[in-house]
């Protein structure tokens, strides 16, 4: 039975390389008709917060990314501590008393000698008086997890074969001084007692990979799969910049407005050959997934594919399905003015700022008075309707001579404000006489 996690610290809202990783898990979990399980990493009692952990839960319900199963580190401190215990008794667990400045010292003669800068283990060779009187002059210590010194190798299902070293890595830190744990202990010890049988996690964890694995072994456990996906980056190819690195879902939803979809669409597909488009469902996307399609290459992240998704999901929407939310920002206008602005829309909330033009109040933009007079004594009697638009503008055309940009650029700005805006064929009715007839006179209405 497949069961994957995704496991986010609760210490910022999710970005676009976390959700890209949610995302892959819950589709993995789909995919194989397992459960997803959505773990808190909060075991940083400073950093963590209730209410990143609400924005993370919240961010994931907006995607449609739902969990099967969830739970939070901090209410398991004591299954680390017994898988601690064990690892001591095994002798992998072992105390060291170095200060932070003295291992840094160490390091820099390493570098400096030309080695690699690895814990040299001397704290492996402390008898046990030697701790006694450390503890008694008040030292605590941290505990490192002591490597094998074997190469660790797995099939990623993502990167094929890997190989860790683990003589070129220092024994992690497992507890810190204060008692806390790192990430790297009940990580494993979760993995374990959930039964997860896949981690897809960011291509920055492979190493851990290596040490957990021997963690698991340790504690009588065979490890999961491993899918370590390549990560993101801008879309020149360098870093994700700050700004689009700390792109949280909060922005993109509520700032710019963008339908989950698209970034689920766009998510799903970087990385691969496969082209990138609009999907309306997350169902949409199962059958493409498989993690070996990624590519061991950085994917680009390019906000214009996003913002070119999201125009073509609201292009392709029904007015049934966003009327209620056209309705709750105040923009149900009909299913008429859906039609006549969908096309125009590069996000829903556009929307808006249509429905606003239509029903005013709209200073006009006249800036040629006689032609707005002109104007306004050619338009066809009687209520305005789909047809109007093409009467209307054939006469100004036969009794002025004016053609083009030159007949049709004023007339919009006079009756919408604006120079762009969606087909004033359709507009024209919508608006309606009155309104229509105001604005040509100048007034704001
Ligand atoms: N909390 C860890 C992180 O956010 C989880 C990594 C993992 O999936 O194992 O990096």
């Amino acid at each position: 039975m497949t069961k994957v996690r995704f496991a986010p610290s609760p210490t910022g809202r999710l970005h676009v390389g976390n959700v890209r990783t949610a995302l892959f898990n819950y589709l993995f979990a789909r995919k194989a008709g397992g459960t997803f399980v959505l773990r808190i990493d909060d075991t940083d009692l400073e950093r963590s917060t209730s209410e990143y952990e609400d924005g993370i839960r919240e961010d994931l319900t907006w995607l449609g990314l739902q969990w099967d199963e969830t739970f939070k580190q901090s209410e398991r401190f004591d299954r680390y501590a017994a898988a601690a215990e064990t690892l001591k008794a095994m002798g992998l667990l072992y105390p060291c008393y170095e200060t932070g400045e003295e291992l840094e010292r160490k390091r820099r003669l390493q570098m400096a000698n030309g080695r690699p800068p690895v814990y040299d283990r001397a704290a492996l060779s402390l008898s046990e008086t030697d701790k006694a009187q450390l503890e008694a002059e008040g030292h605590k210590p941290h505990w490192r997890f002591k490597l094998s010194g074997q190469p660790i190798s797995w099939e990623d299902m993502v990167r094929g074969s890997v190989t860790i070293d683990t003589t070129s890595l220092s024994d992690p830190i497992l507890i810190r001084e204060d008692g806390s744990y790192l990430y790297t202990l009940p990580s494993v010890v979760d993995d374990i007692e959930a039964g997860i049988t896949h981690i897809i996690r960011g291509e920055d964890h492979t190493t851990n990979s290596g040490a957990q694995i021997e963690i698991f072994e340790a504690l009588g456990s065979k490890a999961p799969m491993f899918g370590h996906q390549a990560l993101l980056v801008g879309a020149d190819g360098g870093k994700l910049s700050k700004r689009l690195g700390s792109l949280s879902m909060g922005d993109l939803r509520d700032t710019q407005g963008l339908e989950p979809m698209a970034v689920n669409s766009l998510l799903a597909k970087l990385g691969t050959s496969d082209a990138i488009d609009a999907f309306e469902a997350l169902d949409g996307l199962l059958d493409g997934f498989d993690l070996s399609k990624l590519s061991r290459a950085p994917a680009r992240f390019d906000e214009d594919d996003l913002k070119r998704l999201n125009a073509k999901l609201v292009h392709g929407m029904a007015y049934t399905q966003v009327q209620p939310r056209l309705a709750a920002m105040g923009a149900d206008a009909g299913e008429a003015f859906w039609l006549a602005v969908q096309p125009n829309l590069e996000r829903l909330s556009d929307a808006k700022t249509w429905a606003g033009l239509v029903s005013g109040p709209v200073t006009p933009l006249i800036e040629d008075a006689e032609y707005a007079a002109q104007a306004l004594t050619f338009l066809p009697e009687g209520e305005l309707t789909a047809e109007s638009w093409g009467a209307w503008t054939a006469r100004i055309k036969a009794e002025t001579g004016r053609k083009g940009r030159g007949l049709f650029m004023p007339l919009r700005q006079m009756l919408t404000g604006e120079s762009h805006g969606p087909d004033m064929a359709a507009l024209l009715p919508l608006i309606g006489r009155s309104t229509v007839e105001a604005r040509l006179k100048g007034e704001t209405a």
